[in-house]
């Protein structure tokens, strides 16, 4: 079964602007998954409904992948802007979510403390946001969305406003992390260049806005290094 099952989903907003348009949609466990689309296409609405921040206007989103228990429904996210506490070090930051779940704090500091490395990050435990650069608080903020070892992560443009350069220091680092972890990714992108270059399917939204206008299987024939 898909993990995540869209069936005609629609999303009209109180103004009357219709952002997504009878969307169907089944996205696999494990898989790597572009939303690729012009800004205003409905990506971002799409993404957020899966995560249950807003509902659909008419259409169903189900988890069938997910088993009974509704903890394996658990997700993250990731927005452009990584919104971190500026109050609160690294390692505070990545230990949040299992702070709210009452994880035992000597626990909760190695979990995240593992998370933070896995990112790139060791070291910095107790640095503050103010002390990091962009694309350290993005690290940081991915691995915050890792921590509870959800079974997908969602992203929202995270790289867009990022240099070139820490774009593809991390465009490479969270293909590694996915290659070595398997949690389901979708990836909103306006870059065609970054939508190939990370995933194995992409869901290309366009044209008429809201719907999905293509659904490519962009798997490389070879493994990766
Ligand atoms: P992006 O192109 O990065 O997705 P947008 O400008 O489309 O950025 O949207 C940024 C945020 O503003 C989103 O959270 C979106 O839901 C919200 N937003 C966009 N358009 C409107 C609107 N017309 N009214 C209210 N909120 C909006
Ligand atoms: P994308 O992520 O592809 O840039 P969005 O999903 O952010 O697109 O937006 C799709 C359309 O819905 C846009 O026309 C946007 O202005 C509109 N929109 C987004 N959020 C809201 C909102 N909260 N209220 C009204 N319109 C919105």
């Amino acid at each position: 079964a898909p993990l995540v099952s869209i069936r005609r989903v629609s999303k009209q907003f109180a103004n009357g602007t219709i952002a997504v348009r009878d969307v169907d949609l089944d996205l696999g466990a494990g898989e790597f998954v572009s939303l690729l689309g012009p800004s205003g296409c409905g990506k971002s609405t799409l993404l957020r409904m899966i995560a249950g921040l807003g509902s659909p206007s008419t259409g169903t989103i189900d988890w069938p992948g997910a088993g009974e228990d509704k903890a394996g429904r658990d997700l993250g996210f990731v927005f452009q802007d990584p919104t971190l506490m500026p109050w609160a070090n690294a390692l505070s930051n990545v230990m949040l979510p299992l702070v709210l779940k009452h994880v035992p704090k000597r626990e909760a500091e190695e979990r995240a403390a593992q998370m933070l490395a896995l990112v790139g990050l060791k070291g910095f435990e107790k640095s503050y946001p103010r002390e990091l650069s962009g694309g350290m608080k993005m690290r940081v903020s991915i691995a915050r969305a890792l921590v509870m070892r959800p079974k997908i992560l969602l992203m929202d443009e995270p790289f867009a406003a990022l240099d070139e350069i820490t774009r593809h220091r991390l465009n490479d680092d969270l293909l590694n992390l996915w290659w070595r972890e398997r949690f389901t990714a979708v990836f909103v992108t306006h870059s065609v260049f970054e939508s190939v270059y990370l995933s194995q399917r992409i869901v290309v939204m366009a044209a008429r806005p809201g719907r999905v206008m293509a659904d490519l299987d962009v798997s490389a024939p070879y493994p990766r290094d």
